[in-house]
């Protein structure tokens, strides 16, 4: 029996109730992946952060976990609405590559992205294209329970009909008839019976060129189904978790217990729906049309002109910590500074921990902190509760490293056990190599000046050889009114 009081906020009841999995000791949570068409972004990144602490944190208190974070490699239109392209054909046609080439690209951008913010693997990464089987049976399942239709070679899930049975804008609780007022009307071209109902199969035009086999003819599976088809395979009909970007909440969650509930029966499928919240910077929307999207390798880099320099991927992952998972993370040059000093300060402790000398008596509290601790953590993964919780830490790290404090040998060990497992294993930050930004720094502004003094001497073969070299080991050279820069590539 795991001992702790964890409890999780839960969109779908608008309530933070008490974590009871279905299975003693065993936890299923199904997060929705990216779709790989594109280099990962920020706000995905940041979601995914946030459920590989939900992950790591639940493997703490014991259980045995099941994580699916899938893959979406096909069936992901433009838009919401079943129109447009395939987000992954297009790309292709843009590219002139195979589809399979793009999923290849970023799904490996992805996974270096994912290794850089230092979040583990999820137990199973399953793809869409290699689930095309479970796709068409669910929709098969569907059908023949009556809540989808065929029209032309297409699927469609009958939300109406749904509707009369179950609370379908449960997840939201938003009001159908609104729904239904703020859908626009079907185009004469639209196959589908009412507005608001979604394809679960769709029939593949001749120029489309990811397509399959199927009891309706050649085509390609809708988004939704994709992820209740690969979470009722690997974690069964109900489960205990599924996560997501906020965003996904009233379109493609919706449909997903939708389908869940029409195909399985279950009136509650999964028990606890959980969504992190968006990004802005300086306090805007992120986005790509206002330019102020950037993505991780160029945070990494420095490379974006809204950014001052570059922030290693720790100090990006404790920034991220520092705001709960259910608020808006605001990004701004001030507040990335302020993590990196705030995050030197955590390493330095740590580093500090093992060789704190003990003493017969201690002044500190260590079980008080770990109370404390914890609290944090079971109020719905409140990370920066518990890093300000982690910061008395330091401090008292510190304080005994100065002599203005005592602690005794198994305060001592129970401190050290308490800041390692909570820093390096349920928020999965970790020491980077030290000899990182300011040394560097140090080293590329003396190569700078050694060029800076050879164009003053007109000796124009030296400058441009050390500005070469630099950029062939991945030092990009930028000459500005205000003096040299430079970035890492
Ligand atoms: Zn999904």
């Amino acid at each position: 029996m795991i001992n702790h009081n964890l409890k999780i906020y839960n969109t779908l009841t608008r309530t933070t109730k008490k974590f009871e999995p279905i299975h003693v000791g065993h936890v299923g949570m199904y997060v929705c992946g990216p779709t790989v068409y594109n280099n990962a972004h920020l706000g995905n990144a940041r979601t995914f952060v946030s459920f590989d602490v939900v992950f790591r944190y639940l493997q703490h208190l014991g259980y045995k976990v099941r994580y699916v974070r899938n893959i979406t490699d096909a069936g992901h239109l433009e838009n919401d609405a079943d129109e447009g392209e395939d987000k992954i054909t297009k790309k292709a046609k843009l590219e002139q590559l195979e589809p399979m080439e793009i999923v290849q690209r970023y799904t490996i951008d992805f996974h270096h992205v994912m290794d850089a913010f230092n979040a583990l693997p999820p137990s199973i990464e399953p793809t869409a294209t290699g689930h095309i089987i479970e796709q068409i049976e669910m929709t098969k399942q569907i059908m023949s329970n009556g809540f989808a239709y065929e029209s032309n070679g297409t699927i469609y899930f009958d939300v109406e009909k749904f509707a009369k049975e179950n609370n379908y804008t449960a997840l939201t609780g938003r009001n159908l008839d609104d729904l239904l007022n703020g859908t626009r009307e079907l185009g004469g071209q639209v196959d589908k019976r009412g507005r608001l109902d979604f394809a679960l199969w769709i029939k593949a035009k001749p120029e489309h060129i990811m397509r399959w086999p199927s009891p309706w003819g050649e085509g390609f599976p809708g988004w939704h189904v994709e992820c209740s088809a690969m979470s009722k395979k690997y974690l069964g009909d109900r489960f205990d978790i599924h996560g997501g970007g906020m965003d996904l909440a009233p379109t493609h969650h919706t449909n997903e217990i939708a389908q869940n509930v029409a195909c399985n029966h279950h009136k509650t499928p999964i028990n606890y729906w959980m969504h992190t919240n968006m990004l802005t910077v300086n306090g805007q929307k992120m986005s790509k049309s206002l330019g102020n999207s950037f993505l991780p390798f160029e945070l990494f880099s420095g490379s974006h002109n809204l950014l001052d320099k570059a922030y290693s991927p720790m100090t990006v992952r404790f920034f991220m910590l520092q705001a709960h998972y259910r608020s808006t993370l605001d990004f701004s040059n001030e507040a990335l500074l302020a993590a990196e000093k705030g995050f030197a300060r955590l390493m330095n402790a740590m580093k500090l921990l093992d060789d704190l000398k003990s003493s017969a008596t201690s002044t500190c509290d260590i079980s008080e902190l770990k109370t404390n601790i914890y609290a944090a953590m079971d109020d719905d993964f409140n990370t920066p509760i518990t890093l300000a919780h982690l910061f008395e830490g330091v401090r008292i790290v510190n304080s005994v490293n100065d002599g203005k404090e005592s602690i005794s040998e198994s305060d001592k060990s129970e401190l050290v056990k308490l800041m390692r497992s909570m820093v390096f294993d349920v928020l999965g930050l970790k020491l980077e190599n030290a000899i990182h930004t300011d040394k560097i720094d140090g080293l590329m502004n003396m190569i700078l000046d050694v060029r800076t003094d050879a164009k003053s001497r007109k000796d124009f073969s030296t400058s441009d050889l050390i500005r070469d070299k630099l950029k062939e080991i991945g030092f990009e050279i930028k000459d500005g009114k205000e003096g040299t820069s430079y970035t890492i590539n």
